[in-house]
């Protein structure tokens, strides 16, 4: 009997099993015939041969039409990985992982396995993997370990139009790589822009134009411009929203970062709760590069019968993801860049108008899978006067000192004479190289110091490599690697909900006890995380993110074993935050303010004005002397990550780029004692 029941539960797990596959493969198969119905694939036979034909090939297709997905499976299935990988690059960290997963899933592998992604700190590929999707960034970082890229047999940069800045370098390296790797295949993939340029800059490489399909897109302005594009944006979803047909499709708003985006979150969700059930469901998926891996997919699960999807998504959702069924797009016209000053060699993200470039990409995803409809909020006036035509490449907006430390790693000695696509201002490249230099990362004949050799190891900026590698001198690397890996997080490590912000305030405000400054604040939430052995509890309790927390760890790991393998020595000396603070300013003595008046401080190099953010610990504490990480300009220029330091630090820390005249205290001078600014010292 037993044997029998036994013989029945088997049958019945067997016919389980096939059942499971039968729909694991018809989903398969129903990627399959997604797959085949893109624009790319009749032109796969044609595009395969091109690529046979030519080393450099320059390809331009409608964002949507395959490229970053299609082109690599097809080159696998060509056979073109069986002696190598095939590395596509990305601009952004978040394009690489969802594209590698969506991939994995079109082939039927494990995400990891065949097909994987590498951006920084996080390498989900293996020996396996064949199909390797990257940040632009990481391939860079690739060259410097692999200057020929021996292990690849085809690079495809892709989003080449995006220009970004490691797109640029990895440009003109893979265009001297292929010279002397004439089996190594280069291929240039952009949406319809710049092919012609790209075309020439690779010699005349050939072009090869995918046919997409576009339909026609009905654009709207506002009569007058905007006072609150944020406002401007929910009531034209909501109103697209009730009016429209229901569930005829799905709307898109761009906006410019993480803050906006759970702003106009809330918002939406609060006016759509007023309507109670009077409306259809409008389900809200937000998109930018710090979102949480496991939400990320939600923008691309399709939307319920009957409701409408409103994607709130930064730029990246202007060319770098295609999500479907979207049928309206709303277009505040803004995009937060980073924007560089030569002169001063500041650097900061602003919030600036869009090209007319990136408002037709915009508007050309409302009219992928049927006629769209694009809501401007702005005048056509406005568009027609006074949008650039395109966006300035990124190269020329940033501050280069990262870039110039990695090619002077790989040994390319002259920049003025590297063969840039856009090149950056001469001063631009001088500030970089002066800033190497300050840093004791180049010497005076502008060669690499062991030390930019160690700082070069580090998949970082160059002060923060450098205030890594100083730490070795301050006894503190174990404090320092901390922070570092605290900075290097992305996302907000504070907690703060719109409901408890009392009550988290409150909980971060042990943090900073003894007005310690942003950093130490920092060691301080990572030390007490470790000493509850990382629990889950502690982060809830004291509104910490623990994803945040999590991804510090991992962070830290890496940097430690990059230490490890360059010797140096890991020692802790949390006692002192006077020497930990002075190795911050080791790597950060370059951002360095005197307080001013009023809340305002000037920077000690370039007299620029500028402020501490009020999320800062020292808001209202305003020491005398500070150093910060970065600034970011909202409404005004703000210093971001502060610390208290002592103004001899500077010359005694960098005295080949600080004299005692330049950090004097103008205040004590020029007023008579007793009436100069009340200070902490
Ligand atoms: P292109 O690179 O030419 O802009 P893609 O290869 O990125 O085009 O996209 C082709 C199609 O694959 C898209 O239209 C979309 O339907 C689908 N797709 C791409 N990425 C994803 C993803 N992460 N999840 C679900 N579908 C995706
Ligand atoms: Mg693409």
């Amino acid at each position: 009997r037993a044997d029998i029941k036994g013989g029945v539960d088997g049958n019945e797990e067997a016919n389980q099993k096939k059942r499971l596959k039968s729909v694991v493969k018809s989903a398969y198969e129903r990627l399959l015939e997604d797959r085949k119905s893109l624009p790319i694939y009749p032109e796969k036979e044609r595009l395969l041969k091109a690529i046979e034909d030519n080393q450099i090939l320059v390809i331009v297709a409608e964002t949507g039409s395959g490229k970053t997905t299609q082109i690599p499976q097809y080159l696998h299935e060509a056979g073109y990985t069986k002696h190598g990988k095939i590395g596509v690059t990305q601009p952004r960290r978040v394009a690489a992982m969802s594209v590698a997963a969506r991939v994995s899933r079109e082939m039927g592998v494990k995400l990891g396995q065949q097909v994987g992604y590498s951006i920084r700190f996080e390498d989900r590929s293996c020996e396996k993997t064949v199909i390797k999707y990257m940040t632009d960034g990481m391939l860079l970082r690739e060259i410097l370990g692999e200057p020929d890229l021996a292990s690849y047999t085809v690079v495809m940069v892709d989003e080449a139009h995006e220009r970004s800045l490691s797109t640029d370098i990895v440009f003109s390296l893979v265009k001297d790589i292929a010279k002397v790797r004439p089996d190594l295949k280069v291929l240039i993939s952009s949406a319809t822009m710049d092919a012609q340029k790209f075309s020439e800059y690779f010699d005349s490489a050939p072009i090869i134009d995918i046919p997409g399909r576009r339909f026609p897109v009905e654009i709207h302005y506002t009569e007058a411009p905007e006072a609150d594009y944020m406002d401007a944006a929910i009531v034209r979803a909501l109103q697209i929203h009730v009016t429209e047909p229901q569930g005829d499709g799905d709307i898109l708003i761009f906006f410019t970062g993480q803050e906006e985006i759970e702003t106009a979150e809330e918002f939406l969700k609060q006016r759509t709760r007023g309507f109670g059930s009077k409306i259809p469901e409008l389900i809200i998926c937000p998109i930018y590069a710090n979102l949480p891996t496991e939400l990320q997919a939600k923008i691309f699960q399709p939307t319920p019968d009957g409701a409408r999807k409103v994607v709130l998504a930064t730029n990246i959702a202007e060319t770098s993801l295609t999500i479907d069924g979207i049928k309206y797009v709303i277009d505040p016209g803004f995009v937060k860049l980073k924007s560089y000053n030569p002169r001063t060699g500041m650097e900061s993200l602003q919030i600036t108008a869009i090209s007319k470039a990136s408002a037709n990409q915009r508007a050309g995803r409302s009219g992928r899978t049927g006629p769209g409809k694009c809501y401007r909020l702005y005048t056509e006036d406005y568009y027609l006067n006074d949008l650039c035509d395109n966006t300035v490449p990124e190269i020329q907006r940033t501050n280069l000192a990262n870039v110039a430390l990695s090619l002077k790693s790989l040994g390319i000695d002259d920049l003025v004479e590297f063969d840039f696509m856009d090149p950056p201002s001469s001063q631009a490249l001088l500030k970089a190289l002066e800033l190497l230099f300050a840093l004791n990362a180049l010497n005076k004949f502008g060669e690499l110091t062991k030390l930019g050799r160690q700082m070069a190891e580090f998949p970082l900026d160059p002060m923060l490599s450098k205030m890594i590698v100083a730490s070795n001198i301050y006894k503190c690397s174990e404090e320092i690697v901390s922070i570092a890996a605290m900075l290097s997080v992305g996302g907000s490590i504070f907690y703060r909900p719109k409901n408890k912000k009392v009550h988290a305030d409150n909980a971060h405000q042990n943090f900073h006890v003894g007005n310690v400054g942003d950093h130490i604040a920092m060691l301080n939430v990572y030390n007490g995380w470790k000493e509850t052995e990382f629990s889950t509890q502690w982060c809830y309790d004291n509104f910490i993110q623990e994803r945040s927390m999590k991804r510090a760890r991992d962070i830290r790991d890496q940097l430690k074993g990059i230490m490890e393998r360059l010797d140096i020595e890991l020692t802790s000396n949390l006692g002192d935050l006077g020497a930990i603070k002075k190795a911050i300013t080791a790597g950060y003595f370059p951002n360095s303010a005197k307080f001013q008046m009023d809340r305002s401080y000037r920077t000690i190099k370039n007299a620029q004005t500028v402020y501490i953010h009020p999320s800062s610990g020292l808001a209202e504490v305003l020491p005398r002397y500070v150093v910060y990480n970065e600034l970011v300009d909202t409404s005004k220029e703000y210093m971001r990550q502060v610390s208290e330091i002592k103004r001899e630090w500077l010359v005694e820390i960098a005295p080949h780029y600080y004299q005692l005249k330049d950090v004097e205290d103008l205040a004590s001078r020029k007023m008579p004692r007793g009436e100069g600014l009340s200070s902490k010292h």
